[in-house]
């Protein structure tokens, strides 16, 4: 009973498959208590496994016997250095995440896309594409909805599209899919690996768990990787999958760019991507181009929010390190930019040159506020503002008519906010109020 394989293809509808009885008296760790770890635990109930949780500084009374349990599930943001974690190793408690926990019972095919930016927006494109086409299909993992609270409902010829992180990308062990993605590998999480390598690490694990996996040839990280699992991609041409300019083209794909919605150089990167998975799924031209056409862009990804007095406000408040802050720059001409957020030891330095063309002036937030005023101060105006409302008045009042307020915060966001979408929707709001009180 230490290892979960034989559980794989059980189903709450067809227990005969259920290979000893004592299954049913199997007891599990839940370790985590966030939407992954609460997916879990609706996936265990399900199948009619015994579970508690724990999570650092909840419950009382005497810790329960942890070598009393068949084994453990990791939601992906529970530490893997955690003092638990690693007793449950070491006595023999296996410990598995909570994606390879639904694996186990997932069906049908695997798609799993992973990068340091974009990953979102990538998943959608291929789930918008793949709509067209397919009956039964899911999306989830780092997506929002974990991967536990559909894997009972899938079935042969369905198809899953999964969001994948480093951190659920490293507990995977077993798990195997038709194809992945790596779209790009920048500095992030440096609070949580020792060094950009293990993070790079951690993504070219990925190689290790799907079919074929489709990669970019334009990042200096992955167009080395060798492998006979590798179909490149880039937007410089020379690619299995490329850009010529106007068309994105590969194994008879032409789909003119001109005819897409989503705008800036790193959407083209993730059609570019997403165009390759979906040929390499066996979709017609038309078919993706219908569904790349339905999509039209995430919340707090460069979007939209309004018009004050000329001053066009984008909120890009999912930029949560440098490099997506940078595509966000590179986005628009005259920009004022708030930025800043918690600190995850990331370094903003390379970005001065960007910085110095495109924008007029910078209002630092958050814990980083200091570290951007430092590294921008000698090539733009710079303000700190203690809250969202104050950056928003203070970034309107050096804007001119014909410029962006963009918020790209380059940074996470739990230091002043519950999460991204939180930090947009405080954004959206103060706009609002600016624009009430003006007219
Ligand atoms: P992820 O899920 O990897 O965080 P998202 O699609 O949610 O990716 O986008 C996160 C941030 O990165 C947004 O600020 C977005 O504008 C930016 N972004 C999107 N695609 C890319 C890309 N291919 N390269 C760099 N930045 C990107």
């Amino acid at each position: 009973f230490r290892e979960l394989p034989h559980f794989q293809g059980l189903s709450i509808y067809n227990f005969s498959e259920l290979p000893l009885l004592e299954s049913f008296w199997l007891k599990a760790l839940i370790l985590g208590k966030g939407k992954s770890g609460l997916g879990a635990g609706e996936l265990l109930r399900k199948v009619g496994i015994e579970y508690s949780y724990y999570q650092d500084g909840e419950g009382s009374g005497p810790a329960p016997d942890w070598l009393s349990f068949d084994f453990a599930v990791k939601s992906p943001g529970f530490p893997p250095e955690h003092r638990l974690v690693k007793l449950l190793k070491e006595r023999g408690v296996p410990v598995y995440g909570e994606v390879e926990l639904a694996y186990r019972f997932l069906k049908g095919k695997l798609v799993g896309i992973t990068g340091t930016n974009g990953k979102s927006t990538t998943t959608a494109l291929v789930y918008w594409g793949l709509k067209e086409v397919v009956q039964e299909l899911f999306i989830g993992g780092n997506y929002g909805i974990p991967v536990s609270q559909f894997a009972l409902e899938t079935s042969e010829s369905s198809y899953s599209v999964l969001e994948l992180s480093s951190f659920q990308i490293e507990d995977l062990t077993s798990f195997k899919g038709e194809l992945g993605a790596i779209l790009n590998v920048t500095p992030d999480h440096l609070n949580r690996y020792t060094s950009f390598e293990d993070y790079l690490r951690a993504k070219l694990k990925l190689l290790e768990h799907f079919e074929l996996v489709v990669l970019n040839r334009d990042d200096p990280n992955l167009k080395e990787v060798k492998s006979p699992k590798a179909v490149f991609f880039s937007l410089k041409g020379g690619g299995d999958f490329y850009y010529d300019g106007r068309y994105i083209r590969g194994d008879g794909l032409k789909v003119d760019a001109r005819e897409l919605p989503l705008k800036g150089v790193h959407n083209l990167e993730n059609y570019l991507c997403s165009g390759a998975i979906l040929r390499l799924l066996g979709l017609k031209e038309e078919e993706i181009l219908r569904g790349f056409k339905k999509f039209r862009g995430l919340p707090h990804r460069t979007e939209l929010v309004g018009k004050v007095r000329g001053v066009t406000f984008v909120n890009d408040s999912k930029s949560t390190n440098p490099d997506s802050l940078k595509k966000a720059l590179l986005s628009f001409e005259k920009v004022i930019l708030i930025a800043g957020g918690s600190d995850k030891g990331l370094d903003f330095s390379s970005l001065r040159p960007v910085v110095k063309k495109r924008v007029k002036g910078l209002v630092a937030i958050g814990d980083t506020a200091g570290k951007l005023v430092e590294s921008f101060s000698s090539v733009t105006r710079t303000l700190t503002a203690s809250s969202m409302e104050e950056a928003v008045e203070l970034a309107f009042s050096l804007a001119e008519e014909g410029d962006v307020v963009l918020l790209s915060p380059g940074c996470a966001s739990f230091d002043m906010f519950k999460n991204f979408e939180d930090r947009g929707e405080s954004f959206k709001r103060a706009v609002k109020r600016l624009e009430e009180r003006l007219v």
